[in-house]
């Protein structure tokens, strides 16, 4: 059986953005969106988190950091008991990457859909029963490009959406 997925994007939507984050100790996470994983998580979604990293790309940090800040932030939400799957991230930048390995139009940077698609076919993830949580246009043009129910989470902080309504008793 297929599973449903609950995707969220990583900076401005989890934690708060630091403008390309390069240091763990600057981490900070947003409470609401703490407090959505949970209800998700209760109602049976697999959590995972979808996130464009095109500072590695630009080289203003690398893979083994980005990969170590995920290691860390499994922990973190852990703590709060909180299970993150598995953190995606996409590498690339189509013109601004100054490695030549990283500079393509890859399909993978949102808002394509590449990530979402690459969990569902891990995990195997009905894509259409899935959610897709973020901050900008990118994250939600990829969550519809994939099929999922698409949120802005300036909508649950501002009170715009409401939680229980949107979850509750599904
Ligand atoms: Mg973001
Ligand atoms: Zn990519």
């Amino acid at each position: 059986m297929k599973i449903k997925a609950a995707f969220f994007d990583r900076d401005g939507t989890l934690i708060e953005d630091e403008n390309y984050l390069d240091d763990i100790n600057k981490i900070r996470i947003i409470p609401e969106s703490l407090n959505i994983c949970k209800v998700l998580q209760k109602k049976g979604y697999k959590l995972f988190v979808v996130s464009n990293q095109s500072g590695i790309a630009r080289g203003f940090f690398d893979q083994e950091f980005v990969i170590k800040t995920h290691g860390y932030l499994k922990k973190l939400f852990l703590k709060k008991n909180v299970y993150f799957e598995k953190f995606y991230f996409c590498p690339h930048h189509p013109t601004r990457a100054i490695k030549k390995e990283l500079l393509i139009n890859c399909d993978c940077r949102k808002p394509k859909p590449g990530l979402l698609y690459k969990a569902a076919k891990d995990f195997n993830i009905d894509l259409k029963k899935s959610l897709m949580f973020g901050d900008k246009l990118s994250d939600i043009d990829a969550g519809i490009a994939a099929g999922c129910k698409s949120f802005y989470i300036q909508d649950f902080l501002n009170n715009k959406l409401d939680l229980k309504k949107e979850f509750y008793g599904k």
